[in-house]
């Protein structure tokens, strides 16, 4: 049976706790461990999948299909490794298990209760992955702020599980924040003080405090913290923030945040850290030979969580390119015809975001003509790539009103029409076209130029899909359908041969980009984005009349 570390978080929401999980599984996977990392959720949601970006940030989606908090992107771009279904539980989640098997009698005569019933269900499922040898190490992620009560009967599972479980086979850390104070000019320990007591009353105690702060804590301030909280000295860890999240594992391996762990868990068998693919590209990251601009069209562009996943695809494809990605974000509801060679001005390429629903839409159809008729290297995702299918149907094909079928159902040429097995769904939680899915890739093209494959798999989540009746006149007219679903023929790319880089995907590409294997599309639309940044104007033009 593995062994199980859970993660909490004290005195503000949003600081960090994902980062501190995945980088401790980093330090402990380049030691040899076979680690994983869970989140726990406390609303009552499912899954995250029916949640608008603007609540909770991008809806990120696992190889097996499931919507799921965005945590578990940062867990995979760490560790290179899958997480799956298992991986993200909500209080929603154990309050349906619950439910339904109370309905079909497994309680019969019994109250059925938070404790334990609820708090069964919690531990069942803190415990699951831990179950059998795949791995040696569970991390768990508790969401939300110790004192909320929404999470409250999560640290009460976890209390149960630090009685029930042998002493070396659990350990508690708790993220804290230290605040400084800039007119006393003095860091505050004070509110992790009362974190930790709060944390301790529900008969919780941490064994490590990692504690966020802006400025050094020096040994007699982790003195204090210690003496206060009740915890060693040296399981008192300096979190400083870093100038990128991927700097977080090295932070934390040289304030030895693992070896306590080993040291409490009591694993005596580990190697000295291999992090040198890790150091490799944090090298590159922070020292880049130039620098390319890629504006973002999206319509959550004012919170950026929305598309976490996209901003770290261009960062692990910029470091291998040797450039600094610089993204511009362009709200797409505000680009119209007249104002479009004014707000896409200067960059070097363009990423059409993913999206659900009318708002926005005309904007991005815009910028899609603009990067088709001046050469500029675009890039189309989900949406995005739909929006390169209306914006060619409209433009070169001459069907005026092409649509999807999503946002004019009235409209007489739907080039994007709803898949027919999407059409007698009712129900919207975890319905749509999820997770992966393989793709055949035609020879020759530039997606097989990309990822050096003609078969590929990749993850979806969408209801729509490229209406094959039109198929004929958009390869008569110059785009193509260069990679396809083999079992049912779903366009899922679409490029245009002609262009210097034009290429639309009906799946997500940044849900498999980590630090160690970028993802592909990524790593060629920046190569083709700094190509274009080295082309002279008089060249830009050329390409533009192409
Ligand atoms: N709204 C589109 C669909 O459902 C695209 C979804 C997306 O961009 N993820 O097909």
């Amino acid at each position: 049976m593995a062994k199980y570390i859970f993660v909490t978080g004290g005195v503000t929401s949003s600081l960090g706790k994902g980062i501190i999980a995945a980088s401790l599984a980093k330090l402990l996977q380049a030691r040899g461990l076979k680690v994983t990392i869970q989140k726990f959720d406390p609303y009552i949601n499912v899954d995250p999948g029916t949640l608008n970006p603007y609540e909770h940030g991008e809806c990120y989606v696992t190889e097996d299909g499931a919507e799921t908090d965005l945590d578990l992107g940062h867990y995979e771009r760490f560790l290179s490794t899958y997480t799956s279904q298992a991986n993200n539980v909500t209080t929603g989640r154990i309050y349906q298990t619950v439910i339904n098997k109370e309905r079909a009698g497994d309680f019969l005569g019994k109250t059925v209760q938070v404790v334990p019933h609820i708090t069964d269900e919690i531990k069942r499922r803190m415990l699951l992955l831990g179950e059998g040898d795949t791995y040696d190490i569970v991390i768990t992620e508790i969401g939300g702020t110790v004192g909320d009560i929404e999470s409250l009967p999560f640290i009460e599972a976890v209390r149960q599980l630090q009685w029930e479980l042998p002493d070396e086979d659990l350990m508690v850390v708790h993220l804290t924040l230290i605040p400084y104070l800039k007119a006393a000019k003095e860091l505050k320990t004070k509110p992790t003080q009362h974190s930790v007591k709060m944390l301790s009353e529900t008969g919780v105690h941490p064994d490590i405090l990692v504690c966020r702060t802006e400025h050094p804590l020096n040994n007699d301030l982790k003195r204090k913290i210690a003496l206060f909280c009740n915890v060693k000295t040296e399981a008192v860890i300096e979190a400083m923030d870093a100038p990128t999240i991927y700097e977080v594992p090295l932070l934390m391996l040289r304030q030895k945040l693992d070896l306590i762990c080993l040291k409490k868990l009591n694993i005596t068998k580990f190697e000295e850290p291999n992090l040198d693919k890790w150091k490799g590209f944090l090298d590159k990251l922070k020292y880049p030979k130039s620098k390319v601009t890629v504006g973002l069209i999206g319509k959550y562009i004012e919170l950026q969580d929305a598309y976490k996943s996209i901003l770290e695809s261009f960062v692990h494809a910029g470091a291998i390119n040797d450039v600094q990605v610089e993204v511009v974000n362009v709200h797409s509801e505000y680009i119209t015809q007249q104002n479009v060679s004014e707000k896409l001005a200067g960059l070097d390429g363009l990423l059409v975001a993913p999206g659900f629903g009318l708002r926005g839409i005309e904007g991005k159809i815009v910028a899609v003509q603009y990067a088709r008729e001046k050469g500029l290297p675009f890039f189309g995702i989900c949406l995005g790539m739909q929006m390169a299918v209306i914006e060619f149907a409209r433009n070169i094909l001459g069907l005026k009103d092409a649509h999807s079928t999503e946002m004019d159902a009235n409209s007489t040429h739907q080039v994007i029409n709803m898949m027919e097995e999407q059409k007698k769904i009712t129900m919207m939680g975890g319905t749509m076209r999820l997770g992966s899915y393989p793709c055949h890739i035609t020879e020759g093209s530039l997606a097989h130029k990309i990822y050096g494959s003609t078969e590929i798999t990749e993850r979806h989540r969408h209801r729509y899909e490229f209406n094959s009746d039109y198929l004929q006149q958009f390869t008569d007219a110059g785009m193509i359908a260069s990679g396809t679903n083999p079992q049912t023929g779903l366009v899922e790319i679409v490029e245009i041969p002609t262009h210097p880089f034009f290429i639309g995907v009906q799946y997500h590409p940044e849900l498999k980009s980590s630090v160690e294997n970028p993802a592909p599309l990524f790593v060629g639309f920046i190569g083709a984005a700094k190509k274009y940044n080295e082309l002279s104007s008089g060249d830009k033009k050329k390409s533009a009349s192409l």
